[in-house]
This record gives structure tokens, sequence and C-alpha cells, in this order.
């Protein structure tokens, strides 16, 4: 009677899952090697990957306030945009919208200022893993993002799965690294103390599209990629932690730190459309008939996580799904 009394009340439908957290900080790092080699590849076919990388996580800061939970729009933003033949920059709203597929860590014990995390500590500051989408507009990012990294190409909008997953619940799913990040020394303080096959978690994640027309004619979600996150991260949990703060840097309780777009090293696996349709160069197909190199209005991307092993409880990490609204040209005074 009682659950019956409760179903009527809240039904399942009726409920809107928010944030997970108040977050205060959001760091994005770049710990997707394959996907850090195939964007270089695209703009520095001589060096894909910078020198730095191999010997620490690269991240940049992030913005907390346009965090958004899953089910939330995401707006297609204005910026400047200027290609290679142009002389000036125009403003006008992106014609290059993405989206990366990354984990989210969400921290739970804050670290005293000044007081770096040592890596052996590093997990017990974490609460759980999420699924997030770090929506990216690829031609403001291209023209503003030297000498400082990304800024209002990643700013506009980040969605959030509102589901965490603890270590915990994932203990059962550890597994080694990939075979590259094994076999490389890092610098003492980011040397796993942890035994190599509990290091990394197998998850395995993917990717699904559909558009307006996909929708008009009950045509199932597309799937874009899968993936798993211990064969695509080169950097681990515990790495990113004991990087970020060992400057002294405080993490706060309810901190996102996401990995960077996970990607594998094969066709199938990209967490991300720029590496899919090199830049924009080779377009694919929609099961519509319509090709797609880039995110259009009403394109609704989904991301799942999901972890299976024999023997133990699979965990499914919900969605983190989001649609594309168009550009809000009413709000912008004429420029
Ligand atoms: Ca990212």
């Amino acid at each position: 009677m009682h659950a019956l009394w409760c179903k009527h009340l809240y039904p399942q439908t009726a409920v809107h899952l928010a944030l997970p957290c108040d977050t205060r900080d959001y760091t994005d790092f770049y710990c997707g090697i394959h996907h850090a080699s195939a964007v270089g590849k695209l703009f520095r076919p001589n060096q894909p990957l910078l020198p730095n990388y191999l010997h620490l996580p690269i991240a940049y800061h992030g913005r907390s306030s346009t965090l958004i939970a899953s089910g939330t729009p995401c707006v297609r933003p204005h910026g400047q945009l200027k290609s290679a033949e142009q002389e000036r920059p125009f403003l006008g709203p992106s014609a290059k919208l993405d989206f990366e597929l990354e984990i989210g860590v969400m921290i739970a014990t804050p670290n005293l200022n000044h007081h770096p995390i040592p890596i052996e500590q590093a997990e017990d500051h974490v609460l759980g893993l999420t699924l997030v989408n770090d929506w990216s507009a690829r031609d403001i990012q291209v023209w503003e993002y030297q000498p400082l990294g990304p800024f209002l190409a990643k700013n506009f909008a980040t969605t959030v799965s509102p589901w965490v997953i603890t270590l915990e619940a994932l203990a059962p799913f550890r597994t080694e690294r990939m075979a590259l990040a094994r076999s490389h020394a890092p610098l003492p303080y980011l040397e796993h103390t942890l035994a190599d096959a509990q290091v990394a978690f197998e998850i395995s994640l993917s990717v699904w599209m559909s558009s307006i027309a996909m929708r008009d004619r009950g045509l199932a979600p597309h799937l874009i990629a899968q993936t798993d996150f211990s064969q695509s991260a080169f950097w681990s949990i515990a790495q990113m932690i004991a990087h970020h703060t060992i400057n002294g840097c405080q993490l706060s309780a309810g901190d996102l730190l996401a990995t960077g777009t996970l990607s594998g090293p094969l066709p199938g696996q990209t967490g991300s459309l720029i590496e899919l349709t090199q830049d924009g160069r080779a377009p694919f197909g929609l099961p519509d008939g319509s090709p797609r190199t880039f995110l259009e209005d009403g394109d609704q991307v989904r991301f799942q996580g999901r972890c299976d092993r024999a023997g133990f409880r699979s965990i499914g990490f919900g969605v983190c799904e989001g649609e594309i609204s168009p550009a809000r040209t009413d709000i912008l005074r004429k420029h």
C-alpha cells in the first residue's frame, strides 16, 4: 500500500534529476592519449603529441557556473569565428559544434591549502565517477586557443550525469592501464603505489546520436562510438589528483575533475566528431540519410557507461544526454 502511495505521488517519469552536487571548481584534463594524438595530428602532423604530454596530466580550469544536468538543452553558442582565408574575425553562431565523451571524478574530501595529496591517498578524496559531455565549439576554439588554451569554445555548457558511482562499487572492475602507460616511468610523485592491475577501471562507454528526422520517423538512436575508459586514458584518476595538488592547490568537496575525451585507437572508438570527421573533411551518414560533420540544431547526443564482469553485478552509469537548441540570435545586440 505504501509503495502504491509513493508511486502515485512520484511517478518516475515526472522526476527531473539535477546536478549531483554543488560544484565550486571544475577542471578538465586531457588524459585520452588517442584523442590527443588524433586531434594533434590534424593540426600538427609532424608532432601530434607535445613534449610535455607523457610527463604530466595536461588540464585547464573550466567554469562550474555552466555545468548543466543531463537532459538540459545545449544552446548553440556565438563567438568569434575566422577561417584561414579571412582577414578579420566576425561574430556568429558556431558551425562546428561538437561533443566530448568524458568521465567526471567528483571530489568528496578536500585537502588543506598548500598540502598536496600524495598519490597513494588520492583515491581517498574521491566520491565517485560520473559521465560528462564537454560540448566544444571547434571553430571558436581554433581561433582563440593560442596561447592560453580553451576559453569561450568550452565554457558555454558542460553536461553532467546525475548519477555518481562510488569507487567502492567499482572495485570489481579495476584493471590495469593501457600498455603504453604501464611502460612509462613518470616523476616519482606520479608513480603509483597500487598494483598495476588495480590502477584503472574497466568501464564501457558509448555515444549515441539522433536527429529530428530520425525521431520523426521512429528510428532508434544511432551508435556513433564505443570505447573503454581503461584503454583510452593514459593518466589515471590518482595521477590527476596528485598532479592537480602538487603545487598546493586546494580541492573542495563537490569539485569536478573531468578526464578529457576518451577515444580508443580504432575507427568506431572516437569520443568526438572532430576525430570522426577529420575536422569536417569526412562526413558520416545518419540512419535518416542525412550527412553530418558537426552537430546540427535538434540533434540529441547521449552517453552511456556500463561495467560488466562475470561473477559480479553489472553497474550502469545512467545517461548523460542533451539536445542542441538553436543559437539565441534574439538576445544579441547588433555588434
Ligand atoms: Ca574536454
